[in-house]
């Protein structure tokens, strides 16, 4: 059996890239009165099911299964090298610089928490945030958007210049609009008033390619499990000083240089703050989803997704007593998000409803994001459609065509 590896071999990309498989295409599901139909999968946002070839390289590196960095038994070996090569994949994949460092998480909250504990100073932070990039931070300062980024960001360098803060930090793209942060020119913001800048990721790297040097961020934080791999497994990548000096996240055996019965000599970051054994599978899969993303090409991904958007769009212009949140009226860059409001009716039975009855998966609520839905909805919650890799046009009208029907028949 051959051992497996990771995906992010050259390609031949010469030909046709066709638009990838997720593990759950044609899955079909069962409705009220009986029957199956296929599943409409329109929830990518909160957990995006694996690309097809990514579940593939896991199965075949499941038997290979065994400990990382202390066997010396062929698989051990070949563990710890799936995980130094998806490390330094995921690093090129997001543009880290020379000395930076990914360290593996949990995720995007694990990862921020991470940092959390590592910034030195005062954190300025907007009201946008998802609560990931809201709650960790111990000295926050919010400040509330403005209906413009123009004038966010005019609010954002007033604060900056009022008091220094030690991190800037701002998600790349909002999970309850879509809509996507101008993240470079934050980037500049922040080093002009001596700060730093961390992204939380999570929702943009799905979408786009996102690149430490080529915006000139500090930090990156990201799920693997929004962006086509398995759950369990994030990163947070960026500079080594601060990791280097905070405590650690996570105490324990794979820390430490040396440990004595009063004395503990902990190591560098990465491994100072990924104490007991990785996520192997899940490691390797995150990087191995990212280099497919990247194989498949952003035009074209991108070329994808924003017809689908569009045409989720003008559906939705079609329905009477539909309303599209928004935050930022003049970002039109958004990834394939939308947040809906109804004028009448329950989206929490909407949503149950476009489930039971229609077998399409949607999200209801304010989707982690209490301040910045209160602020900018009309209604208690919303109900959200979020799409991807994998989306079909006919999943959108088949969604569209559902909510007309639960509209116009009223609640
Ligand atoms: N940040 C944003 C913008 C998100 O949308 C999410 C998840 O929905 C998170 C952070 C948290 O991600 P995770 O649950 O993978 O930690």
């Amino acid at each position: 059996q051959r051992a497996p590896q990771l995906l992010a071999e050259p390609r031949d990309v010469t030909g046709p890239r066709p638009l990838a498989a997720l593990v759950d295409a044609g899955l079909e599901v069962p409705v009220l009165g009986g029957g199956r139909v296929r599943h409409v999968n329109l929830d990518l946002a909160a957990s995006a099911p694996a690309l097809a070839s990514v579940a593939e390289q896991v199965a075949a590196q499941t038997p290979w299964y065994s400990s990382v960095h202390r066997g010396t038994g062929y698989p051990s070996e070949l563990a710890t090298a799936l995980v130094d090569d998806a490390r330094a994949a995921i690093g090129r994949h997001l543009g880290a610089r020379d000395d930076d460092v990914v360290v593996f998480t949990r995720n995007t909250t694990d990862a921020l928490n991470l940092l959390a504990g590592a910034v030195p100073g005062e954190v300025v932070v907007l009201d946008i945030e998802h609560h990931a990039n809201l709650l960790p931070w111990r000295d926050r300062r919010v400040v509330v958007a403005r209906d413009t980024i123009e004038a966010t960001i005019a609010d954002l360098e007033a604060e900056l210049a009022r008091r220094p803060a030690a991190l800037l930090t701002i998600t790349g793209a909002s999970n309850v609009t879509g809509e996507v942060l101008p993240i470079a020119r934050l980037a500049e913001l922040a080093h002009a008033h001596g700060a730093r800048i961390a992204v939380d990721a999570a929702q943009l790297l799905p979408h786009r390619r996102v690149d430490l040097a080529a915006s000139d961020l500090d930090y990156v934080a990201a799920s693997g499990h929004k962006a086509y791999a398995p759950y369990g497994t994030g990163v947070l990548v960026g500079r080594a000083d601060w990791l280097d000096r905070a405590t650690p996240h996570l105490a324990g055996g794979g820390a430490v240089a040396e440990v004595g019965v009063d004395a503990v000599r902990w190591l560098d970051s990465p491994a100072r703050h990924e104490a007991g054994t990785p996520n192997v599978l899940g490691i390797a899969a995150f990087a191995s989803a990212l280099a497919e993303l990247e194989w498949l090409g952003e035009p074209a991904r991108l070329a994808h997704e924003r017809a689908l958007t569009e045409r989720l769009h003008r559906g939705l212009a079609t329905i009477d007593g539909v309303h599209v949140v928004r935050g930022f009226r003049d970002v039109h860059d958004t990834v394939g998000i939308a947040t809906l409001e109804l004028e009448r009716g329950s989206v929490g039975l909407a949503a149950a409803a476009l489930s039971a009855e229609h077998g399409i998966s949607v999200r209801a609520g304010r989707f982690c994001a209490h301040p910045f839905f209160d602020r900018v909805a009309r209604r208690s919650n919303g109900l959200r459609a979020s799409l991807g890799v994998g989306s079909r046009a006919d999943d959108v009208d088949r969604f569209v065509e559902a909510l007309a029907k639960l509209v116009a028949d009223g609640p």
